[in-house]
């Protein structure tokens, strides 16, 4: 079976090379995210000659405010590649100052992105969910991807009809929070995505056995056959790639 990885840090593991080989082998479809654009160019080497990697070019919201002056070089950088992310938006104990800066700089590029047409984004947006889809929008030309979304249950149905996708971990599926919000998400919507090495507990290693975890508790949970579950979620990555 062959797995997706929508969100993975690569460049924040312990031995990347190796990791790609292991991709490579695994044919697993991954989305190597960065956290700031000097980043990116370390990721884009790794996946030169690869066939299921592919880096992405971000801007974590936690690291805004203390490199503010990297935004003249991402959005130089922003046609360089399909893949855009981690970016957006962060307000859990964070000062207003930090937060206008991370406002002003997600709005920038989301709205360099809208010009370009077929971006692919992965997105934070940690008790900033509400912003997060005022900025973004309804008719958004290119694929959004909610990376671990944690927000309010009342918000989902508008990113729904908004077209916009929701990318599981597996500590999302272990928790009563992401189970909820499971349970509000049709089939069709659905990622996968590590998040590694955020996710790995101490010990846990980065394996396709987490993808297969993941599988076996999104069938439980949404009571489907493990089977009918790669199917969705093959299908589901086909369209994002579209
Ligand atoms: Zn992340």
């Amino acid at each position: 079976m062959n797995f997706h990885d929508t969100h993975f840090h690569l460049d924040l593991m312990g031995d990347p090379e190796a990791l790609v080989k292991q991709i490579e082998t695994n044919k697993c479809y991954t989305i190597a995210v960065t956290n700031s654009p000097s980043v990116f160019f370390y990721s884009r080497s790794l996946s030169l000659g690869t066939k299921y990697l592919r880096a992405a070019l971000g801007f974590h919201p936690e690291l805004v405010s203390e490199r503010y002056y990297e935004l003249p070089k991402y959005l130089e950088l922003i046609n360089q590649t399909r893949y855009i992310g981690e970016i957006g938006l962060d307000k859990h104990r964070k000062s207003a100052a930090n937060f206008n800066k991370q406002l002003d700089v997600f709005t920038k590029i989301i709205s360099a992105c809208r010009s370009c047409g077929d971006k692919i984004i992965t997105i934070h947006s940690r008790k900033a969910e509400k912003e997060v889809l005022q900025i973004i929008g309804s008719n958004f030309p290119g694929k959004i991807i909610l990376h671990w979304y944690s927000g309010p249950l009342k918000l989902i149905e508008t990113a729904l009809n908004n077209g916009y996708y929701f990318s599981f971990n597996l500590k999302m599926l272990k928790s009563n929070n992401g189970r909820k919000i499971l349970q509000k998400l049709p089939i069709d919507r659905l990622l996968l995505e590590s998040d590694a090495p955020f996710t790995l507990s101490q010990n846990q290693e980065y394996h396709s056995l987490l993808f297969q975890e993941m599988v076996f508790d999104l069938a439980r949970l949404k009571k489907l056959s493990v089977n009918d579950i790669i199917l969705s979620l093959n299908k589901n990555f086909k369209k994002l790639l579209k």
